[in-house]
């Protein structure tokens, strides 16, 4: 969607990447238009706007909702959310006259559409609470310097702040953020989302802490016979000591889930391994990629942290194109393990953030990271990769 309305993709109609007829083929019956009212797990029947369904295996995978801060003002015309393509064709139709628009919220999809905004002739606005950008994701260093290249992006941040009320009168005429007063004519409200659990919740089944669906790691439910799969389900997470859990919210770990529970449902044998959130973003020709805990949530966790920021070439830096990549590795003195890893650079992000997921996966230590065996030609890497380089300086930090 933040690529439909930056103009990337033409059209917000070509983001359907399944066709109906692709469902026929697959003997999958798709009813669209019709509400899930209520699920009957002793009936093994859910109720439905347009009649009753029975099942054997029930999967819910009904998603999140958009989180609405409790403010002022934010049932008034031209404050929008953004979760579906009817979303996205309600903003795009309101930029045609507008003039300030303001962000609230500087995680992903915020940061995500201020720089489609921008990309549309712009200077968005951006409210953030919390004194830093991405503050779930990415270290204060790494925030800091990301920011720094969206402002001379033309992107305005007010940090630190939270917004306190949206004014004027029908119509949006600015924000309150602290005793600041910004003008907006238009303001999106991109503060996270939450599961959307109620009819789980209303048919028995157990929430877990952080009030998603709780699963095993055959994405059951606390019912026999009821899977549940993607947003609305709290995930195992691979890093934390005890069994802790993490709302994903990543489309990534959606569709892992859902093949997962779809085996199971139909008595097949799958399971998931622990989320490590694996996140990949481009913002205003930066790649930004993360996996794992922050500093700040590794300290929370219990890990004893000790991290290093190593700034390398994408290239072999002699190599014409030859881009800055910057890294920023995370371990646990305790284990010798990494628990995060943050890379940020206007190209080849993406390839080595897997390759750190992949290994911080398998559990290696930061050692054995160091002496990964990479692949080397000056026009695509460099003979020590950035993120070997990396590892060996947070080794030896580590050690001291
Ligand atoms: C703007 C935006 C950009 C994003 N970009 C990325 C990205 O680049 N990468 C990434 O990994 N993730 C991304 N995400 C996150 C990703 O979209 C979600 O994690 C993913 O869609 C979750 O899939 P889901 O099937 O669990 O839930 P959803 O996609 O929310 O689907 C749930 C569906 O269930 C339906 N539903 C709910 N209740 C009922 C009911 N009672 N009866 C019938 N139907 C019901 C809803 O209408 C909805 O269609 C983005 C999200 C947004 C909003």
């Amino acid at each position: 969607l933040p690529f439909a309305i930056a103009g990337k993709v033409p059209r917000v109609k070509d983001l359907i990447v399944y066709p109906h007829s692709l469902y026929r083929m697959s003997d999958i019956e798709l009813h669209l238009e019709t509400t899930v009212e209520k699920i009957l797990p002793k009936k093994k029947k859910v109720l439905t706007s347009k009649g009753e369904f029975g099942y054997d295996s029930l999967i819910i995978a009904s998603g999140s909702v958009p989180i609405i801060p409790s403010i002022p003002g934010v049932e008034k015309d031209r404050v929008y959310t953004l979760k579906g393509i009817e979303d996205g064709e309600k903003i795009i139709s309101s930029l045609e006259d507008a003039k300030d628009v303001v962000v609230i919220g500087a995680g992903l999809i915020g940061l995500e559409m201020a720089c489609a905004f921008r990309k549309r002739s712009f200077r968005p606005k951006v409210i953030e609470g919390e004194n830093r950008i991405l503050p779930s994701l990415l270290d204060e260093d790494m925030s800091k310097e990301l920011k720094n290249h969206l402002v001379q992006g033309g992107i305005i941040f007010h940090l630190g702040s939270p917004a306190k009320e949206i004014l004027g009168n029908k119509n949006v005429e600015g924000v309150l953020a602290g005793d600041e007063e910004i003008r907006a004519d238009m303001v999106l409200l991109a503060c996270g989302v939450k599961p959307d659990v109620h009819l789980a919740e209303e048919a028995g089944i157990e929430l877990g802490n952080l009030g998603g669906i709780k699963v095993n790691e055959r994405m059951q439910t606390s019912l026999d016979e009821i899977y549940a799969a993607g947003d609305c389900v709290e995930s195992l997470h691979g890093l934390t000591a005890e069994s802790i859990s993490s709302m994903s919210m990543l489309g990534s770990t959606a569709v892992r889930e859902g093949r997962v529970a779809g085996i199971n449902a139909v008595g097949g044998s799958a399971t998931l391994s622990p989320i490590l959130n694996t996140t990949i973003t481009e913002l205003a020709g930066i790649e930004i990629g993360a996996v794992g805990l922050n500093s700040e949530v590794g300290l929370q966790s219990g890990f004893e942290v000790c991290s290093i920021r190593f700034e390398g070439s994408s290239l072999d830096p002699f190599f014409p194109g030859s881009e800055k990549i910057v890294i920023k590795m995370i371990g646990d003195r305790r284990s010798g393990k990494l628990i995060g890893a943050q890379i940020m650079g206007k190209e080849r992000v993406w390839g080595r953030i897997l390759a750190i997921s992949f290994v911080m996966q398998k559990g290696i230590t930061v050692e054995e990271l160091a002496a990964l065996e990479t692949a080397y030609v000056p026009s695509i890497s460099p003979t020590f990769d950035p993120i070997t380089l990396a590892a060996e300086m947070l080794l030896r930090r580590m050690s001291q």
